[in-house]
């Protein structure tokens, strides 16, 4: 299928993979929906405890969000480590934090397997308001003091070293953040796993009981509620775009230590260098399904607020894709008979994918303790039946986006 919003510097940019010719052969112990990296992640980690694995992908591998995000790998979860100590005590805190903050899973993988993906150290937030700046400084000392995790708080007056802009109150940097090239991250997972022995279907759309399965994973995310309709009530999807400028002469000076940003407006700008030294920058979002017909003049914008410098610079890219978004903005991961499900990760996916589908698998072969973690994280169904559920979560966003423009 063609798709119009994956007009990408990844897909331009892509690693060569074809899967090995599907056999036919649905019998498996183990059949995964989805070829994102959630789903990749546990047919991978599944066949390293020797089930047979086959992997169902509607389209190809890193075809949804896994093959267009920004590529921003920010430890934790959407709410902050207190925030969770705070909802939900000190014991769960802690272990949220090893499995959320501590433990890099997505490193690890691209480690063991070699993949190349264009991995690079350090996330910056950077803040939009002085109010936001102290809230930084606060989670920061709550991160050292109470888990030893370290982080630097930089001044505005140093923003300068991270990035040229004059927008920001200060910020905090993660060295243990980073960025990649996402879909070459799911080509290279997806290589790991066919070396493991997993069977790839592509262009092959799966139904529950599609294959011969002890165990299914419905990994497909934004479109879960084609494969389990009661689940697509827990998310709901915004629309969000990204540009790749051509290569930037002054890229360096635009970003200095090559961090990954993130700004903390609700409705957030995003950006980061390609190796090849594009500006890759996600910025608006859109409530209606609809995509603007014109995505880089979309982004412009908000790319010239930031950087004025590189205002009229040519983007050669411009994409999009669905964000699965749920109540609590935390990930909706469990367990219903024999099927496993994990979906609605809220833009913060990157990382907790990867850590989800290998927990998912440890759960299967028998422990599921760090499986509860995730998988006992509170979620709601969003109001409104089929028809009103995006109109009502759709103003609950956009109030927030006035937030953002008044705040
Ligand atoms: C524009 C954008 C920018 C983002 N930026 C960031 C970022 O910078 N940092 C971050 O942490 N997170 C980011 N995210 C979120 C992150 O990309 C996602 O949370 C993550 O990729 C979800 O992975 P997944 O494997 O669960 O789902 P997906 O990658 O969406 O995979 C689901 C797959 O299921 C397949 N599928 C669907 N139905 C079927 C079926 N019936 N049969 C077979 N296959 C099916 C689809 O084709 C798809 O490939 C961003 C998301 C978007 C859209």
């Amino acid at each position: 299928m063609t798709d119009p919003l994956n007009h990408s510097y990844y897909a331009a940019t892509a690693d060569d993979w074809r899967p090995r010719a599907f056999d036919g052969d649905l019998a498996c112990d183990v059949a995964v929906i989805g070829g994102g990296f959630t789903g990749l992640s546990a047919a991978l980690a599944c066949a390293e405890r020797g089930f047979s694995v086959l992997l169902f992908e509607a389209e190809h591998i890193g075809f949804g969000a896994s093959g267009r995000n920004g590529g921003q790998l920010i430890p934790g979860l959407r709410w902050s480590a207190s925030e969770l100590e705070g909802a939900f005590g000190r014991e769960r805190a802690d272990a949220l934090f090893e499995l959320c903050w501590r433990d890099n899973r997505v490193k690890a993988r691209i480690a063991k397997h070699a993949i190349a993906c264009d991995l690079k150290a350090g996330h910056l937030e950077a803040a939009w308001t002085p109010r936001d700046f102290g809230a930084m400084q606060r989670e920061a000392e709550f991160l050292a003091k109470r888990f030893g995790y370290e982080s630097d708080m930089i001044a505005k007056a140093d923003m300068g070293a991270h990035i040229a802009s004059p927008l920001y109150h200060g910020g905090i940097h993660d060295g243990q953040g980073g960025h990649f090239h996402p879909l070459n991250y799911a080509i290279g997972l997806a290589k790991a796993a066919e070396a493991a022995g997993v069977r790839i279907a592509e262009g092959y759309r799966a139904a529950l009981d599609t294959a011969k399965a002890r165990f299914v994973i419905d990994a497909t995310d934004h479109w879960i509620g084609d494969v389990e309709p009661d689940l697509g009530r827990y998310t709901v999807p915004i629309m969000n775009y990204n540009i790749a400028t051509a290569p930037l002469a002054n890229a360096d000076d635009l970003l200095p230590s090559d961090a990954a940003v993130a700004d903390s407006r609700f409705v957030l700008n995003y950006f980061r260098l390609s190796a090849d030294k594009r500006l890759i920058f996600g910025g608006g979002e859109r409530y209606s399904q609809t995509p603007p017909r014109d995505i880089a003049g979309f982004v412009r914008p908000f790319m010239a607020r930031v950087f004025p410098q590189i205002a009229d610079a040519a983007i050669d890219y411009g994409w999009g894709g669905a964000v699965a978004v749920t109540r609590s903005r935390l990930p909706h991961i469990g367990r219903r008979g024999n099927a496993f499900f994990a979906h609605g990760f809220s833009g913060h996916g990157a990382l907790v994918t990867t850590l989800a589908g290998e927990l998912i698998a440890e759960a299967m072969a028998g422990t599921a303790e760090r499986f509860d973690v995730l998988a006992g994280l509170p979620s709601r169904p969003f109001p409104g039946g089929q028809w009103l559920r995006r109109p009502l979560a759709t103003l609950g966003l956009l109030w927030y986006a006035l937030r953002d423009r008044v705040g």
